[in-house]
């Protein structure tokens, strides 16, 4: 929320609890929402909840929810990850190590709290949710890891600066928890999977933080730009990717359709990462490893 929008909110909020008697609703979502980057409502739109309200004040928040708590249309999901239930003894053995070294050599970082926030428990309209991780979202760094880190550690007041993600792995397969999967990662703003996003805010649009994982692959130097394609990952990162997305996957029973991109959820249209992903790399290592059969 911008701070010149906040007044004029409180305004429309305050008025519409003296008026109808039943919006603390609103004033309390708003108050409550932590910062979630997206299109935002106009006065307009908020004038008209305030005249959408019920008659009898509203007191109860699972009055009918507006058009708001479903994304606009986006075409389905066409996982790339099929059902695969040969597994290749050696990649198997190898992973198997890895996942085992992983217990140790993961970086865990405790990020700045202004850059992340709890999973919510209803949303904006009332409604209850569920606050396990259904969806895995895979981006890249675009610069170095370490430069996503510093953005991560760093305070960011305002809400359109806040983010990220809850896992990165370097070129070199070394994998950094920025932040614990309970938690909720700011990792894409205006965004939905299958018709499902979660408005938080009123004010805001919704987006699928709120049920996302998000992993994020460090971009190779010949990516650090604006183009369409670059070299690609390394094989210590599909390595990495595919012993994370496993224990992901088993912990909170997210199925291989529900693995994704940021570019595919994302409703703006603008972001195109992860590119130059092999999805066939990421296949036969979670093949391997028994979560595809
Ligand atoms: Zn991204």
């Amino acid at each position: 929320m911008t701070s010149s929008l906040r007044p004029l909110v409180l305004a429309v909020a305050g008025a519409g609890v003296i008026s109808l008697g039943g919006l603390t609703w609103l004033g309390r979502d708003l108050f409550g929402a932590p910062g979630n980057a997206g299109g935002r409502a106009s006065l307009l739109d908020l004038l008209e909840e305030v005249r959408q309200s019920p008659p009898d004040g509203g007191a109860s928040p699972t009055h009918s929810a507006p058009e708001k708590a479903l994304p606009p249309p986006q075409a389905a999901w066409r996982a790339p990850l099929g059902g695969a239930c040969q597994a290749d003894p050696a990649l198997r053995a190898r992973l198997a190590g890895l996942a085992e070294r992983l217990r140790y050599d993961t970086v865990r970082l405790r990020i700045d709290p202004s850059n992340y926030g709890e999973r919510f428990r209803r949303d904006a309209f009332g409604q209850t949710l569920d606050t396990t991780p259904q969806v895995v979202v895979l981006h890249e760094t675009v610069f170095g890891i370490n430069s996503a880190i510093n953005t991560f550690m760093t305070p960011h007041p305002r809400d359109e600066d806040q983010v990220s993600y809850h896992t990165l792995i370097g070129l070199d397969g070394q994998v950094v928890e920025a932040l614990d999967p309970a938690k909720r990662a700011f990792g894409a703003g205006n965004s939905a999977f299958n018709g499902r996003w979660v408005v938080t805010n009123p004010e805001l649009a919704g987006s699928i933080n709120n049920f996302a994982l998000h992993l994020s692959l460090e971009t190779p130097l010949d990516g650090e730009n604006q183009g369409g394609s670059h070299s690609g990952y390394t094989a210590a990162q599909y390595d990495a990717l595919a012993v994370v997305l496993a224990r992901w996957m088993r912990r909170f029973g997210i199925p291989p359709s529900n693995i994704t991109t940021h570019q595919h959820v994302d409703l703006g249209g603008e972001r195109m990462d992860p590119r130059s992903f092999d999805w066939r790399e990421l296949q036969v290592r979670l093949a391997a490893l028994g979560v595809l059969c």
